[in-house]
């Protein structure tokens, strides 16, 4: 149902629309907004938001899709998820910039009675309706011990490139891969947490990373996502590297897969991107059509700090040079020929 904006609203009584009939605010649809939150890394615009909007539109002839996309700004975020609410939106499925800050947002929707999903990134200290996401320690505790193996026996150092302090996933990536290293033997020479999960400034840790270590000692990288991989292999590429150390990622994003072809990436961590948007849709016209998540979606429960959210949580998979075919081929996530046409 519309909610329409309260002066609207009001202006409508007044002129008693409702009691005559009148469409205004009841036209019987369904709007349920999707909150995306940068568009530097691609899974966003390239996988997301088609695979959302088109399930929604599957399964919800009633349903309008509203999706927008911050562009790493929690401020303009939160701006997009008013005008969400003030447009009427039944639903909000909000995949954060800041996972702390974007509590505002989620009381702001549950002031105007509208539920939301917390996809992909976890919104924290606020009570949120439902959860999708992927094994996010299990992704960091992959890259790590892909790197570990390709490292070998070595008294080289490790580069440690985390993701975005402000999101929360990236504390949960850190503690797998940590989880993993920890003990291992293979010491971390450098780590940072790279702001704004930006391949640039991964590009600029790594150059300081060169420099402090001594571009001789880098054994391995550890690249929280395939965007700040691209960003450190063109460092260690600039610097003469050659061959390159093992450099990890995550998303299975087309630059990195064809990297992978060619040698200068080592991994990364294919994440069914698809299907989670499309489970996401089936929770936020559920949500929009009866106040409740759909029956026997929930696998887990994760705690935000400030409840035990009921969560969907799905399998992240290693990819390698020889599981490429296997893996986000066979699943349909890039064709072949996809990949080939930029090599
Ligand atoms: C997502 C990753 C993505 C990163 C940067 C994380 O929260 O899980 O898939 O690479 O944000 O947007």
């Amino acid at each position: 149902m519309r909610r329409l904006p309260a002066l609207l609203a009001v202006s409508a009584l007044a002129l008693g629309l409702a009691a005559c009939g009148a469409p205004a605010g009841d036209d019987g649809e369904l709007q349920i907004a999707l909150l995306l939150p940068e568009n530097k890394t691609a899974r966003y615009e390239s996988h997301d938001r088609p695979a959302f909007v088109d399930r929604v539109h599957e399964i919800c002839a009633e349903c309008e899709t509203l999706v927008s996309n911050a562009d790493q700004d929690a401020a303009h975020q939160q701006a997009q998820a008013e005008a969400a609410i003030t447009n009427g939106a039944d639903v909000l499925v909000l995949d954060p910039v800041d996972s702390r800050s974007a509590a505002v947002i989620v009381r702001q929707a549950q002031a105007a009675g509208v539920p939301v999903v917390s996809y992909d990134r976890m919104v924290l200290d606020v009570p949120v309706d439902f959860h999708v996401t992927f094994d996010n320690e299990q992704v960091g505790a992959l890259q790590a011990e892909v790197l570990l193996a390709a490292v070998g026996d070595t008294d080289g150092d490790l580069v440690v490139l985390n993701g975005s302090p402000t999101d929360d996933n990236s504390a949960l990536f850190r503690r797998g891969a940590h989880s993993v290293l920890d003990g291992a033997g293979v010491a971390v020479g450098a780590e940072v947490d790279v702001p704004d999960w930006s391949p640039d400034q991964a590009q600029e840790a790594m150059e300081r990373a060169l420099t402090t270590l001594g571009r001789d000692r880098v054994a391995g990288v550890y690249a929280a996502n395939d965007g700040m991989a691209g960003g450190a292999i063109a460092a260690m590429k600039a610097a003469g590297l050659d061959p390159l150390p093992p450099v990890t990622g995550q998303d299975a994003e087309l630059a990195a897969i064809r990297r992978i072809l060619t040698g200068e990436q080592y991994m990364t961590v294919y994440k069914a991107v698809r299907t989670q948007a499309e489970r996401a849709a089936d929770v936020a016209v559920s949500l929009a059509r009866t106040g409740e998540p759909p029956d026997g979606l929930r696998n887990s429960w994760v705690d935000n700090g400030h409840d035990r959210i009921p969560a969907l949580m799905l399998d992240p998979v290693a990819v390698t040079r020889d599981t490429i075919a296997e893996t986000v081929v066979a699943d349909g996530f890039w064709s072949a020929g996809e990949i080939c046409e930029g090599l």
